[in-house]
């Protein structure tokens, strides 16, 4: 009898740790595990947000696959994934296809943009160490370009930032940080530069903490950030943003908009054919979607729901290696004969958000508030600990933030 093929797809943190924790879990004769992913490195999408602003370089974020997948057990294929075929349980890729019998979906997110008017055209997202590395080389062209132009335009030093969740926060907390710098190098008086984070809610980070919201608001408006609250964007062209406040439309200057107002799964999911709620797949507590006992889905890509509050679990990473974790442990199980699937149960430890590189905010261990320093040491942790599990103390020496005060 042939060894069963397990192919899992995207190397982000359900894909990639799925394939870490089958390697420990399975001998090579047990089955064939192959991952796909379109670069030859699984990136830690909670920095791109630094990598954008230019505050950590990306080679800090990316961690090529072969340093982490020992490739004598799994098999690593860099290309594209371009559809799903359940029904025929095979893959298409850029460059072939691939047939399996138990799949994992792990391809992660994509910009949710509401059908707003010229946002795919015009404005930037934060999703991959490209788009991350297209958003800092274009804010500081826009800077080299200002004082060459004999009509100085203001557009090139307004940035406006769509959405005060938790990714638009942290992205100005680091821009706060960057601009500074950037002005002393291009030679840029820093009050002529605005960072400008609009949100339609009535508050920024809707549904966290009151007062951890206002010591953000608080921390980043003193480093110049500007809120505009209970502002709906409406529109965004080549060199402005429209958004409704209160009945009135306004317009602000800029030729960049950075969009962090919503995700969704990926696309190529729904077009698979699984039933789909705004791109996320609604799996059973065994994480595969009903009518599915070959395939499960990890991450953003999949949908669960939380049974106190009704609502589903917002899509992060910490919920993906979770995932990740229990999806390996029953895929192990089934392909050593049992056939009883352990159900997930998500075990959050908390949410911290950085504000910059020297100050953040949290909720851990159920109540406890964290700010400032202690915010951010336990982000460093909560991101040193994910970088040991992956690869161990090598790895964490290589890309972790072991420096406590900085
Ligand atoms: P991803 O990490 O998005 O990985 C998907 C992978 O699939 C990528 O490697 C991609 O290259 C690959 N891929 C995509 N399409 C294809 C294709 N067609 N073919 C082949 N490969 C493909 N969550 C937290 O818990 N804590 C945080 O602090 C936090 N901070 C965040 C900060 C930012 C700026 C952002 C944007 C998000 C943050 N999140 C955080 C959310 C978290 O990053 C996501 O929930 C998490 O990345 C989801 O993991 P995933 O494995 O589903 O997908
Ligand atoms: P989000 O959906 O959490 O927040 C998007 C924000 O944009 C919301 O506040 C929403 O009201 C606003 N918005 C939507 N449409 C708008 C419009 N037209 N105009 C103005 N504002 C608009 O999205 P996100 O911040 O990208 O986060 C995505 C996921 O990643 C979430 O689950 C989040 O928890 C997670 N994440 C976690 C961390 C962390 O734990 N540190 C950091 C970043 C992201």
């Amino acid at each position: 009898m042939r060894n069963p093929n397990i192919v899992i797809l995207g190397a982000g943190y359900g894909g990639i740790m799925t394939a870490v924790k089958l390697q420990k879990s399975l001998g090579a004769n047990d089955a064939n595990v192959t991952l796909v992913n379109k670069h030859s490195y699984h990136y830690q999408t909670t920095w791109l947000h630094e990598n954008a602003a230019g505050t950590l370089h990306h080679d800090r974020t990316r961690i090529q696959i072969k340093d982490v997948i020992n490739t004598g057990k799994i098999k690593f294929v860099q290309d594209t994934v371009t559809e799903i075929k359940p029904e025929e349980k095979k893959v298409t890729l850029e460059s072939g296809e691939l047939a399996y019998d138990y799949l994992v979906i792990g391809l992660g997110f994509e910009a949710a943009t509401f059908g707003i008017s010229g946002l795919k055209e015009n404005a930037f997202t934060i999703g991959s160490i490209n788009s991350a590395r297209l958003i800092r080389q274009h804010i500081e062209y826009n800077f080299a370009k200002y004082n060459n132009e004999a009509v100085k335009k203001q557009e090139r030093l307004n940035i406006v930032v769509g959405g005060a969740g938790f990714t638009g926060i942290e992205f100005v907390g680091e821009l706060a940080n960057r601009i500074p710098e950037l002005c002393k190098e291009y030679d840029i008086p820093p009050e002529d530069v605005r960072i400008i984070n609009v949100e339609a809610a009535p508050t920024a980070l809707p549904g966290f903490d009151p007062e951890l919201v206002e010591y953000a608001m608080n921390s980043l408006e003193a480093r110049g950030v500007e809120f505009k609250i209970g502002a709906m964007i409406k529109e965004v062209t080549e060199n402005k943003l429209v958004f409704e406040k209160d009945g009135q439309r306004e317009e602000i200057e800029t030729n960049t908009v950075v969009w962090a107002a919503g995700v969704r799964g990926h696309s190529l999911v729904e077009k698979a054919g699984f039933e789909a709620n705004r791109g996320r797949i609604p799996v059973q507590g065994d994480l595969r979607p009903a009518g599915y006992d070959d395939v499960f889905i990890v991450g953003d890509c999949a949908l669960i729901i939380n049974e106190e509050t009704g609502r589903p679990y917002p899509p992060t990473a910490q919920i993906a290696i979770q995932q990740a974790e229990q999806t390996a442990a029953n895929l192990t199980g089934l392909i050593k004969g049992e056939d009883h699937l352990e159900p997930f149960e998500p075990d959050l430890k908390g949410t911290v958000a950085s504000l910059g590189h020297n100050d953040a905010i949290g909720v851990v261990f159920g109540d406890k508030k964290l700010f400032g320093w202690s915010a951010t040491a336990m982000k460093k942790i909560i991101d040193n600990r994910y970088l040991l599990k992956l690869g161990g103390l090598p790895l964490l020496l290589k890309k972790g933030k072991l420096n406590f005060f900085y």
